[in-house]
């Protein structure tokens, strides 16, 4: 076992604070990572104000982050896919049993016992997991992924969460060129949506609560944006829609949405609200429309999204901070004042 810098918070409304943690040292099939960046998703806000209460309750004190980009120091004697020096992803799990049918599917993340990157039992020290808001961490090499070399690592941090929550669900519903997708919400997971989409060759649509944002969809790869609290704009979209990602992270009417989509036109919610959203059945029986969940994605098709965005020459825009900032970029993450990820360049932790 040896120390790892980081930032943890103490309870719900305690800002988070520099500290030391614990971090196992490699075993044969372990890879040890120098965190260079992690992203901060809307779930690390989640988790730190235990707004998840009712379905993942938050242990204290808690190390968010789980868009971690950086640079392999040691490996296990086991490890065959990376070496010192490598460049490695972390994203949201580190562990799972391996032998349950959702890991035999190569949906990890569904595997009944998955161990999420923070708020996890820890299987090998006690207590619970600590993630990426730390200067290193030590991870099995099957949830480590590669990254690829031609992208900017700030920018590449948000796609172990964002990117993927995004890529599976829109891979799963067949979005393809001339589909036309709606993305709800333009944050850091509705940004990546829409550079996805694009890239996937569909016509792409932001509806969006901030009318500020317009330019910045369009330069992100929109073809249109919808004010969603103009009445009027919603009216003129109404059923035209195949697919839509709902990416809100606060309670909202999700029937506006369901309504946009045509005949057996699909909604996606990747969104996590801390309450339940009330569905009007009508939406869904009239057009025969389906309402789905995603949850992030599998190591397989991560290291996909991964590799299909080096090909693209695709990242987050990401606005980068040092650790010493995360309180504050919180309220922004609050108030949709986000472009449109925060990336934390983890030398700042240095200096703590
Ligand atoms: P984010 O960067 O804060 O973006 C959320 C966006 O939702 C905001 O920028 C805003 O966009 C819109 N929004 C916020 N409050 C709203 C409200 N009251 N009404 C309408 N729109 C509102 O968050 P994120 O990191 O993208 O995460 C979004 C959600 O996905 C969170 O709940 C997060 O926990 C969840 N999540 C789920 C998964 C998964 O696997 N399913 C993975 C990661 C994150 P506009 O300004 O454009 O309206
Ligand atoms: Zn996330």
């Amino acid at each position: 076992m040896y120390n790892a810098k980081a930032y943890s918070a103490a309870s719900a409304t305690a800002p988070l604070a520099s500290t030391t943690i614990p971090r196992r040292d490699t075993t044969d099939r372990d890879v040890q990572i120098e965190i260079l960046y992690c992203g901060i998703c809307h779930s690390d806000l989640h988790t730190v104000r235990n707004e998840w209460e009712s379905v993942m309750p938050t242990v204290y004190p808690c190390v968010p982050g789980h868009e971690i980009v950086g640079r392999v120091v040691k490996v296990g004697s086991a490890v065959t896919k990376f070496k010192p020096g490598d460049l490695a992803g972390v994203g949201c799990l580190v562990d799972s049993d391996h032998t349950c049918p959702n890991c035999r599917a190569d949906v990890e993340q569904l595997c009944p016992n998955a161990t999420f990157t923070y708020n996890s039992p820890d299987k090998h020290l006690e207590g619970i997991t600590y993630g990426g808001y730390s200067d290193s961490i030590v991870v099995d090499e099957h949830f480590v992924l590669r990254v690829p070399a031609n992208l900017d690592l700030a920018g590449v941090a948000p796609l172990l969460c964002a990117g993927i929550t995004t890529y599976s669900p829109m891979r799963r519903w067949g979005v393809t060129t001339g589909t036309k997708v709606g993305v709800v919400g333009l944050g850091g997971l509705g940004h990546m949506g829409v550079k996805l989409a694009r890239a996937f060759g569909a016509h792409v649509a932001v509806f969006t609560t901030s009318p500020g944002k317009k330019e910045d969809a369009l330069r992100l790869g929109a073809h249109e944006v919808i004010i969603s609290t103009n009445a009027e704009e919603m009216q003129q979209h109404a059923g035209s829609f195949d697919f839509i990602l709902d990416t809100i992270a606060a309670e909202h009417d999700i029937n506006a949405y369901i309504t946009m989509l045509g005949r057996d036109g699909n909604l996606t919610l990747v969104g996590a609200p801390e309450k339940p959203l009330a569905v009007s059945a009508f939406g869904l029986l009239f057009g025969r429309r389906s309402l789905s969940g995603s949850l992030i994605g599998g190591l397989k098709e991560t290291q996909e999204m991964l590799d299909f965005c080096g090909a693209h020459n695709i990242t987050a825009d990401v606005e980068v901070i040092p650790i010493q900032k995360v309180n504050e970029a919180y309220e922004r993450l609050l108030k949709s004042d986000v472009k449109y990820r925060f990336s934390i360049d983890m030398a700042s932790l240095k200096s703590e």
